[in-house]
């Protein structure tokens, strides 16, 4: 349902993750896992977002549930929320040129990555969009 960066995630890599931590968690006896509160499953704490004022240091819910309650709060809330992110970028400009400037030099390999997976992924759409664009030149 939710497109982002995790389509990039390995699913293999993650269940070994995931069978590592609960290895260690029998070993250490420590917290490794925790129930969100909201979807009732059991997730590696990593899934869970820190949280100063809970005890173990997690929110109580994890990070998928989190967007999905952000998402909600966005739809019921649009407009406000628009320009609320516009007033930022406004406000921001310099700084957020400087950050994405410094961003693209310090993750040019990871960016590169990415680029050539999507590209991967949309070849098709782009010759076909290439060739429409051909087409009414002439
Ligand atoms: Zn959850």
């Amino acid at each position: 349902m939710f497109k982002g960066s995790y389509e990039f995630v390995d699913i293999a890599l993650l269940e070994q993750l995931e069978q590592r931590l609960e290895e260690r968690e029998e070993k250490v006896g420590k917290i490794v896992f925790k129930v969100c509160r909201r979807c009732g499953i059991r997730k590696p704490i990593l899934q869970f977002t820190t949280d100063k004022r809970n005890t173990n240091g997690r929110a109580s819910i994890c990070k998928k549930c989190k967007i999905i309650e952000y998402l909600k709060y966005y739809y019921a809330n649009r407009e406000n929320v628009l320009l609320t992110n516009k007033r930022y970028r406004d406000n921001h400009k310099r700084d957020r040129t400087k950050y994405f400037q410094d961003y693209q030099k310090d993750h040019k390999e990871h960016l590169q990555k990415i680029a050539a997976i999507w590209y991967k992924k949309n070849r098709r759409r782009i010759k076909k969009r290439n060739l429409k664009l051909k087409a009414n030149l002439k």
